[in-house]
């Protein structure tokens, strides 16, 4: 008789990718529903990365490449790693994978197993414990609510880990919160990370670019060069570079692990689309200043989105530091009632109700860890989202 294993029983479907599944299935039908589930920037891939793509098809490299990433682009990774994080590293501790998804999964796989234990701050990107369980090790999840900004202290993170853990998962700027360590809370977290040797750390730095704080963007291998051998510093050029459909993600860290992730890879993806990986060198060595444009535009949506749901009755919206999310806390609507008569008993409810009554789709707090709470992705016009937030607005008033 046909059956799945074990490892697949232990992981869950994306419920960010559901949700928006489920909105373009609604808008087949004609319905007027504002998406905001996806994590997507609307802006297009620029265009000299995408002459770089037809170039490399037409120089013909269109063949299996490294394993782990072409010479020219292991180059270019070094290079932005020098150029902006001021990490130095060698060819041989860069692999280059299917996404930035694709190295975390990797990354976890080879090294974590059944007895094993992760630490993972909540809220989380909905990807990592699902990962984690899939490898059949534990995800230890430590709560950092809005009243701590969306961070884990030292304390959280000192008492979260046990002879057992592997690995802890950092995101900074944070999917979904939006919340960034500074160097200064990096160190300190790096100050308990030296105490447990046995541990190690990966560095989710995917929102980089999307920055808006008034401290710079920090690294934990930058900010702790004496950890840099227990660190795996991953990126991709998914969001900075609104290449989501290209699938490439990549990664710096120690040479073993590296040698790892790349002998899991020679026998499940092989290299990463060749074309997309000419594209991507093209991304990282070519002209930077559109980052910097984009993410003003960023900035104003999301000051737009923050200060019309903070208007919201029921909702308190903290500012995010970084990525293009917001993630008000709901608190206030719990336990209220629908025009329609049914009580809001949780995040997922009121994602329902907002579905349902609102037509805005977002994306319940539970499947980040961290209730009662929504994600809303700005990545979307002004017109757009000052629509979806009146209309939240408009459903918030409307709860007894
Ligand atoms: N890390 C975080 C925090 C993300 O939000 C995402 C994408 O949503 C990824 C990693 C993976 O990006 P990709 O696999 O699309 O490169």
């Amino acid at each position: 008789m046909a059956r799945l294993s074990a490892a697949l029983d232990r992981i869950h479907p994306s419920q960010t990718l559901a949700m928006t599944a489920r909105v373009a299935e609604l808008k087949r039908q004609g319905v007027d529903v504002i998406g905001l589930s996806a994590g997507e920037p609307d802006f297009d891939t620029p265009d000299f990365v995408k002459e770089a793509a037809i170039a490399a098809i037409r120089a013909g490299k269109t063949k299996y490449t490294d394993v782990g990433g072409t010479p020219e682009l292991k180059d270019a990774i070094r290079g932005k790693f020098a150029r902006e994080n001021g990490l130095d590293y060698q060819a041989s501790e860069i692999i280059v994978g299917v996404g930035g998804k694709h190295v975390i999964f990797n990354a976890i796989v080879a090294t974590c197993e059944a007895g094993d234990e992760v630490v993972i701050p909540a809220p989380y990107w909905v990807s990592y414990p699902d990962i984690v369980a899939y490898s059949g090790a534990k995800p230890v999840i430590v709560k950092a609510g809005a009243d701590q900004a969306y961070k884990i202290t030292p304390e959280q993170l000192d008492a979260a880990i046990t002879p057992r853990t592997r690995w802890v998962l950092l995101n900074s700027p944070s999917n979904p919160s939006g919340a960034a360590y500074s160097a200064d809370e990096l160190k300190a977290l790096g100050e308990v990370l030296r105490r447990h040797e046995h541990v190690m750390l990966l560095s989710d730095d995917m929102y980089e670019h999307i920055f808006y704080a008034d401290f710079p963007f920090a690294t934990m291998a930058q900010v702790c060069p004496d950890l840099k051998d227990r660190i795996l510093t991953e990126n991709g050029c998914s969001k900075a570079y609104a290449m989501t459909g290209w699938r490439i993600g990549y990664a710096g860290g120690p040479a073993w692990l590296i040698k790892a992730m790349a002998k899991l890879q020679s026998q499940s993806t092989s290299n990463p689309c060749s074309i997309a990986q000419a594209a991507a060198a093209a991304a990282l060595t070519g002209p930077q200043d559109f980052l910097a444009e984009r993410q003003d535009a960023f900035r104003t949506r999301r000051d737009l989105v923050v200060g019309m749901l903070n208007e919201a009755p029921g909702l308190v919206c903290p500012t995010p530091e970084g990525a293009f999310y917001v993630y008000p806390d709901a608190s206030g609507c719990i336990g209220k009632t629908t025009p329609e008569g049914k009580r809001i008993e949780s995040d997922d409810d009121l994602i329902g109700y907002f579905l349902d009554h609102a037509r805005v789709a977002a994306v319940a707090g539970a499947a980040f860890g961290l209730s009662p709470a929504f994600r809303i992705s700005y990545a979307t016009s002004d017109a757009l989202l000052r629509e979806a937030c009146a209309r939240i607005q408009e459903a918030c008033a409307a709860l007894r």
